[in-house]
Parts: structure tokens; C-alpha cells; sequence
């Protein structure tokens, strides 16, 4: 399946280039990839490899200008990040360590279940270490408790204390919804790597669901403080049923 990953400063946000095609042209060569290898550095792209990729990228740039008449100066720049990411082993604004043997299909079904405990509102989250693959915490919504306590601050919330010497950068979030920007940003100030969602803002706002109408990646773009990678549409059929059949709790 192919999951969205908006990176890039197209003007709508949208994945200027699939998940699929990042990960086909920074895949490691064969010789270095091993079990040892699994929590490596995704971007660490060598010679044929690498010039392969900066030839795919452009092309899908031009591509994107094409489609979305963005600016010359647009491609420029987001040709000259996407040479400084991560993905070409030369960070960006962050470091992060993301590992590519992640089964997002799994941990989304935890935070499926997760939302399922409070059924009209069935934001879950869950937080998994990337290196263990070991659920750190998770949450739904209580926004009866506490108006901030969205699935996603519940799980962080729940996480250990970083003075125990909790390492924010080996873990991500799993999330049915796509996060809010109090979340998002929540995620950045926390320094997690990587958040996947399930049903995107969009769809939900379609349906009526309250959101601060800002996307994820919007808030990512406009970090300041790092950044991280984001994931949607991972098994978004069973996410979006989940939504529609709470309002139907309501009708
Ligand atoms: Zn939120």
C-alpha cells in the first residue's frame, strides 16, 4: 500500500513524492544491510544509489511544478532540501534516526483499539519504541477530563519522564487521526521523529469533526524547533469507518 508522506514545500501540501519512491532510492545497498543494520539512518545513500535518487527527485519535482505551478524558486529550494535531508545522509533541520522495518499496519491497529475505548470520540494513540518495537504508552480521547487531553497528548503524557533517561528520538506515534496543531506541535516540542496517522484532517473535517483547521505538516513546515517526518493513510479505510461509525452513535 501506499502511504502519503508530505515532506516537501509544495504550496498544498500535498506528497510531492511517495513514501514508495524515498524508500526505493535510499534502500541500502545489499552488502550493508543486515539485522545490525535496522535502526540505521534511513538516508544513508552512497554513489550510484545517491545519484540515482537526485535524478528521481528532480524529475519528480518538475513533475510537481507541473501539476501545482509552484514557483521556480519553490523547486529550487525544495530541490536543495531534499538534497540536505536526512534522506541523502546530510541532516536537514533535525537529525533523526527513523528505522524502515516499522509495521505501521500493526501498531495502527493498537491505536485502533485505543480509539475504540472512547467510541464517539475514537482518537487513539500509540507510542512505540522504534529500535524495541515495545509500546511505551497510548491514549484516546478525554477531552471530559481535560479539554487538551486529545489520544496523542494522553500517550505522550504517559510516557516516562526524559530525567529517567527516556530517549524521545527512538520512539514514534502512532495516531487514527491526523494530528491537530496543539498535537503536532506537542509531537515537535517532544522531539518525536516520526508520527503515522490514519484518517487525514480533511476527511474528518468534511464530516463534521472540530478541528483547528491547520494540517500537520503545515505545523511541520513551520517548526522552528526541529522537525519531523510524517505518515498518513495507514489503514485509513478502517480509521475513517471508525469516525463515521461514531457519529452514527450521535444520530
Ligand atoms: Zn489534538
Amino acid at each position: 500500500m501506499k502511504y502519503s508522506r508530505a515532506m516537501t514545500l509544495s504550496s498544498n501540501h500535498e506528497p510531492a513524492i511517495p513514501a514508495s519512491e524515498w524508500a526505493s532510492v535510499c534502500e541500502l545497498p545489499a552488502a550493508r544491510r543486515s539485522s545490525s543494520m535496522a535502526f540505521d539512518t534511513i538516508g544513508v545513500c552512497r554513489g550510484t544509489t545517491y545519484l540515482l535518487g537526485f535524478i528521481k527527485v528532480i524529475n519528480r519535482l518538475i513533475g510537481v511544478y507541473m501539476r501545482n505551478k509552484v514557483t521556480r524558486r519553490g523547486i529550487l529550494l525544495s530541490g536543495a532540501m531534499a538534497l540536505m535531508s536526512d534522506q541523502f545522509g546530510v541532516p536537514a533541520a533535525a537529525n533523526h534516526t527513523v528505522p524502515n522495518d516499522l509495521d505501521h499496519e500493526h501498531f495502527m491497529r493498537l491505536a485502533i483499539e485505543r480509539g475504540k475505548e472512547t467510541p464517539r470520540l475514537p482518537f487513539g494513540a500509540v507510542i512505540v519504541n522504534m529500535k524495541t518495537k515495545e509500546v511505551i504508552a497510548g491514549g484516546s480521547m478525554r477531552v471530559n477530563k481535560k479539554p487538551i487531553w486529545h489520544g496523542e497528548m494522553v500517550a505522550i503524557n504517559g510516557c516516562p519522564d526524559t530525567d529517567t533517561g527516556f530517549n524521545w528520538k527512538e520512539v514514534c506515534l502512532y495516531s487514527t487521526a491526523e494530528s491537530c496543531p496543539m498535537c503536532q506541535s506537542a509531537i515537535l516540542w517532544a522531539g518525536i521523529p516520526l508520527v503515522v496517522y490514519g484518517s487525514s484532517m480533511p476527511y474528518l473535517v468534511e464530516r463534521g469533526w472540530g478541528y483547528v483547521n491547520i494540517r500537520s505538516q503545515a505545523v511541520i513546515d513551520a517548526s522552528l524547533i526541529g522537525k519531523c517526518q510524517s505518515i498518513g493513510g495507514v489503514l485509513e479505510k478502517e480509521c475513517n469507518q471508525l469516525f463515521l461509525d461514531a457519529k452514527k452513535l450521535d444520530s
